[in-house]
């Protein structure tokens, strides 16, 4: 079975990227789990503090595994947005592909140390896991906003992505380029869209040298995804389009269904929503 690293470095230069969907129910996860292994593509999970602390740490990583060893799908698990060290341990001890130390609340410098932290804690439990550290600030919540978190909109730089890069000793790099976690409400009728700065990502890959993620993918213009992996992004996060394909597609089988409480025959159609929205999301990631 192919490892994470590898699976990266063959989509680096194919310039084509690994879509990451979360999950934090058995709905979203087979819907995430059939999309890939109809369309053949290698695909990442992932779950952030809250998402985990609903499924369980040990049961993520029991969902995949078993996932991995039925069908030999390359399917791989991300401790998204992770703020701890004792968090990001605690999924280093469960057999977490990547971890994602999260502390791009805190300042660069103390963002700098803390990453260096927890890479190195990190490897001292399995020296395979790769770890993504982050810089810049893109909001925190993958949900409906209003409009943008206060000081979304400040790029990162090559000179501060190969700093951080350099110091911390991270594998996977995550920038601010113009992109931003959560959908306004004029984003969910896709009346604007996200837009990406193509030309910045190109100059922080150049400078940094590892690998990158695109965080907030949800309601970005597709051009522009396409560009943003051709220029340096590997990993593409996409959650909120998901969650709100579940909530969506909840709402119309119970309206739908009135008297029916099985859920086992309810859920299917939802598990259809999600599943046509990784679909979508997949094909345009791997499209060469
Ligand atoms: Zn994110």
């Amino acid at each position: 079975m192919k490892t994470l690293k590898d699976v990266l470095q063959e989509a680096e230069r194919k310039k084509v990227a690994v879509g990451h969907f979360n999950f934090s129910d058995l709905v979203a996860f087979s819907a995430i789990v059939s999309a890939a292994h109809e369309l053949n593509f290698p695909v990442m999970v992932g779950v952030s503090e809250g998402e985990r602390a609903f499924v369980g740490v040990r049961q993520a990583a029991a969902l995949v595994r078993s996932v991995r060893e039925e069908y030999g799908q390359p399917i791989f698990l991300n401790a998204d947005h992770t703020h701890s060290l004792a968090k990001a341990e605690e999924a280093a001890k469960a057999g977490f592909d990547e971890i994602i130390f999260d502390g791009s609340r805190l300042s660069f410098e103390e963002n700098m140390v803390q990453t260096k932290k927890a890479v190195e804690a990190i490897k001292s439990i399995d020296p395979t896991i790769l770890v993504e550290g982050e810089i810049g600030w893109i909001g925190a919540s993958s949900e409906i906003l209003e409009k943008p978190p206060e000081d979304v909109g400040v790029l990162t730089t090559a000179q501060e992505a190969k700093q951080f890069v350099d110091a911390s000793k991270i594998d996977v790099l995550a920038p601010a380029v113009g992109n931003m976690h959560g959908l306004l409400q004029s984003m969910v009728h896709g009346e604007t869209e996200k837009r990406l700065d193509i030309q910045r990502i190109a100059e922080i890959k150049a400078a940094a040298g590892i690998f990158m993620t695109l965080h907030g993918g949800s309601g970005t213009h597709d051009e522009d995804f396409q560009q943003a992996i051709r220029a340096g992004m590997t990993i593409v996060h996409v959650n909120t389009e998901l969650r709100l394909a579940w909530r969506r597609g909840l709402e119309h089988v119970l309206h739908a269904h009135p008297g029916e409480i099985a859920p086992y025959k309810l859920l299917p159609d939802v598990v259809g929503a999600v599943s046509e929205v990784v679909r979508k999301r997949l094909r345009l990631f791997n499209l060469r």
